[in-house]
């Protein structure tokens, strides 16, 4: 059993953009600029954005932070990305998700600019990418591709099941891995809440990607022997042994899954550090603008 260890192929991966900036950004050169909107209080959003910011840094990015109360109008929110949008110092930006609950964040994602959307949520680049047309693509899915890629994990004409259709991970993964690329060329299921006989539907799975939510959901008599599964969930579990008295989990029961499969990511560490890794490559492509 292979583990599909994303912390350290991000250290590869970053390794090689901080390569670039150091080539590319001689004395008189900026270097590429992510910021992040971040509205509200939210800790689990708070976390991630400080991780992405600290990642920036690792890899000589500039970033800023534009911190907001929950209070912040719709309005305001909009204001700050118009700016961001006409800032030739900002070549990406992201607004962390989820928004508090009295701005619409179909709204907001509307609003930013395309060419520095480098989160992949606006509809033209998530309709680009399903047209297979250079796009950012949404950074957990990209996340999850350069993870198959690097591992030569084949995919062509697969069984690929995906439990989850949310806009920012289900739904997308699908559509790249049904795509005539490599990796990609899998014949995908897109499964949801309302999806019947779902354990017989992942037993015939060869690649499961779990996108859910719900922690350990995926057992072992779901998973056929050397499937690969790649766990997008990060689910927070009561833990009285830990210090946090908490841990992180998936969405898969990995401690049972693991001896079955051929391949697996593991909670945390696989996915996680993957997309912060794809949102930096992001963030580079938007620089440079060798988007593909
Ligand atoms: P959403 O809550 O937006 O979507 C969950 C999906 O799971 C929905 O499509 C829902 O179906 C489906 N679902 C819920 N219950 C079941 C069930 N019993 N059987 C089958 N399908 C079901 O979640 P996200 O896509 O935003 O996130 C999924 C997980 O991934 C979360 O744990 C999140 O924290 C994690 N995540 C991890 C990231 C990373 O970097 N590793 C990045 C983003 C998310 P329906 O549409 O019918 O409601």
């Amino acid at each position: 059993m292979l583990i599909l260890d994303g912390n350290k192929l991000s250290t590869i991966i970053r390794k090689e953009i901080s390569d670039k900036v150091r080539t590319f950004c001689k004395t008189d050169i900026r270097p590429p600029h992510l910021a992040a909107v971040l509205i509200g209080e939210n800790p689990a959003s708070q976390a991630y954005v400080r991780n992405k910011i600290k990642a920036c840094e690792e890899v000589g990015f500039a970033s800023t932070l534009i911190k907001k109360p929950e209070s912040t109008t719709e309005e305001e929110v909009i204001k700050i990305i118009n700016k961001l949008n006409l800032d030739k110092e900002i070549d990406g930006f992201i607004v962390q998700l989820p928004l508090p609950r009295h701005i619409d964040e179909m709204k907001v994602n509307l609003a930013i600019n395309p060419e520095k959307d480098v989160d992949g949520f606006h509809p033209n680049n998530f309709g680009r990418m399903a047209l297979g047309i250079p796009a950012f693509h949404p950074a957990t899915p990209s996340g999850i591709m350069m993870l198959l890629d690097r591992y030569k994990i084949n995919t062509d004409g697969k069984n690929c099941v995906v439990l989850g259709r949310s806009n920012i991970v289900g739904t997308p993964i699908s559509i790249l891995m049904s795509k005539k690329t490599t990796p990609g060329n899998a014949t995908v299921t897109i499964a949801h809440s309302r999806t019947s006989n779902l354990k017989e539907i992942c037993a015939n799975a060869d690649i499961i990607i779990a996108a859910l939510g719900i922690p350990n959901f995926v057992k072992s008599d779901m998973v056929k022997n050397n499937a690969v599964i790649i766990d997008v969930g990060i689910n927070k579990i009561d833990d009285h042994d830990s210090s946090k008295k908490y841990r992180l989990v998936g969405d898969v029961d990995f401690e049972n899954v693991k001896h079955k499969v051929s391949a697996i990511t593991p909670v945390p560490g696989g996915v996680g550090p993957m997309t912060i890794t794809a949102l930096l490559d992001n963030t580079w492509k938007a620089y440079s603008k060798t988007i593909k």
